[in-house]
């Protein structure tokens, strides 16, 4: 098994243009690791048929791709609309619960949580912030606004209502029945919308248990007030640039990405950067210069993923899309202190844990080891070597699959899959003869492992050793 080449890793989106098996196959051969099912789109036959195509691919190359289900979370829609209606500056526009077809002077809002949150002065958008407005009046199921910027407003457009926290759950009904079809088909991670409290994580967890990991879409002003509790009680998280540059000035978002990859990094949570990192190869075959130095900077940065949306699920460039993508990551890994920019004094959230996954890195970087080795069965210890960013491969062994696969889209990951070793040094010996059998290193390389002991306690990490590879005795 060769060490993937570059460390950040990339996530695709599926869609129409990428679900053939040959179209699967050549993005992992240009260097996706993890692909998105996006349930905002598409039907859930289309969902099971990309999800095996996925898992028959893996088998085929040999690698443990990771498997994202995104919800649509509670999507907040208007009904439908006259045709030819165009909103100018100035109009007053109402929103009320008619249920009636909207004209040029109103439309019914069929969510009953905002005009219980909205006050006069707040901002409403339709159709991603295409079309703003602000409250003048609220009263008993209207809302009347005056256009701030008009435009052409048609059926089931988005609506967003960035100054008010709502009172509803992450998890509509649709998303429920998406979320029990996905772990039906063993999904690794499912990806929560809209997040607002970190009530809505431990509801989703309630549900999923461990059947998945879950993963935080940032993508509400609400959610940036709260940003450490979410990423402590979450297992991943994702930048959701589309949604949240709805909400917020377009001046506010690489400081809220920043801070965000700031406190997953701390934390020690997995952070996805997503949207538009090449939106112009939806249609052009190279990227725009500011693209590739968007994606650059999230690599400097130290993100563990960049995400294509659009490029690879309809765009008509999909494996340009990934392979250009993979070269960027690849070319900013290679200069010269990439790896030393990436090391933070980490003054917080010292765990024993996390002190331990540190100096195992720093003993691995002082002996000049082949690799530092995770021996992981819930990937926890994992996830905490690659939280240290080092300089020198890091290899997890773990006796799941499942584990594998979820971890496979952090940062500098490579995994193995062992037999269950009872004790400790019987998983030495294993180690040593996996390392050598996988091309990992030589007889007489060191390697350090990582591991908690006792065996078999979920989360402990506790132990390093300096292990000679040695033919099996
Ligand atoms: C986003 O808003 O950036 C995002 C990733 O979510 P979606 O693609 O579901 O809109």
């Amino acid at each position: 098994m060769a060490i993937s080449s570059s460390a950040t890793r990339i996530l695709a989106t599926l869609g129409p243009a990428t679900s053939s098996p040959e179209m699967i196959r050549e993005l992992v051969e240009a260097g996706a690791n993890a692909f998105r099912l996006n349930f905002s789109h598409g039907v859930k036959e289309d969902h099971a048929e990309r999800y095996n195509t996925i898992r028959a691919v893996a088998e085929e190359t040999g690698k443990p791709i990771t498997v994202l289900a995104d919800l649509q979370g509670p999507k907040l829609r208007i009904g439908t609309v006259d045709e030819d209606v165009v909103l100018e500056k100035g109009d007053r526009f109402i929103f009320d619960q008619t249920g009636e077809q909207g004209n040029r002077s109103r439309v019914t809002l069929p969510h009953p949580e905002i005009f219980d949150a909205i006050l006069p002065g707040h901002r409403m958008m339709v159709n991603d912030g295409k079309l703003q407005f602000i409250v003048r009046t609220v009263d008993t199921g209207i809302i009347e606004t005056e256009v701030l910027v008009g435009g052409k407003l048609t059926d089931r457009k988005g609506v967003n209502v960035p100054d008010v926290s709502l009172d509803i759950s992450p998890l509509t009904e649709k998303d429920r029945a998406d979320l029990d079809f996905a772990l039906s088909l063993g999904v690794d991670w499912v990806a929560l919308s809209f997040v607002q409290r970190v009530s809505d994580i431990i509801e989703a967890r309630s549900i999923i248990k461990d059947r998945a990991a879950i993963m935080v879409k940032i993508e509400k002003p609400q959610a940036l007030e709260i940003l450490e509790d979410l990423i402590i009680a979450t297992d991943g998280v994702m930048i959701a640039r589309g949604d949240l540059g709805v909400e917020l000035p377009p001046e506010r978002i690489p400081g809220a990405q920043k801070d965000i990859t700031r406190i997953c990094r701390k934390v020690g949570k997995p952070v996805v950067v997503a949207t538009q990192m090449l939106e112009s190869m939806i249609d052009n075959p190279m990227p725009t210069r500011a693209e590739a130095s968007d994606v650059a900077t999230a690599v400097m940065d130290g993100v563990d993923c960049v995400m294509l949306s659009a490029e690879t699920a309809s765009g008509s460039f999909p494996v340009e899309s990934v392979s250009i993508m993979h070269r960027i990551l690849r070319e900013t890994e290679e200069r010269e202190g990439y790896f030393d920019s990436l090391q933070m004094i980490w003054q917080e959230s010292h765990t024993t844990y996390h002190a331990v996954a540190e100096s195992a890195t720093s003993l691995a970087r002082h002996i000049n080891a082949a690799a530092v080795v995770a021996f992981s069965a819930s990937g926890t210890t994992a996830v905490r070597l690659s939280r240290e960013r080092p300089s020198l491969p890091i290899v997890m062994m773990t006796p799941k699959q499942a584990i594998r696969q979820r971890m496979n889209f952090l940062w500098g990951m490579n995994s193995i899959l062992t037999d269950q070793f009872d004790s400790f040094d019987e998983a030495l010996d294993g180690i040593s003869r996996l390392m050598l059998e996988n091309k990992m290193g030589q007889p007489g390389d060191q390697v350090i492992v990582v591991a908690g002991t006792p065996f078999g306690v979920s989360g402990t990490t506790n132990t390093i050793r300096v292990l000679n590879l040695h033919k099996p005795r």
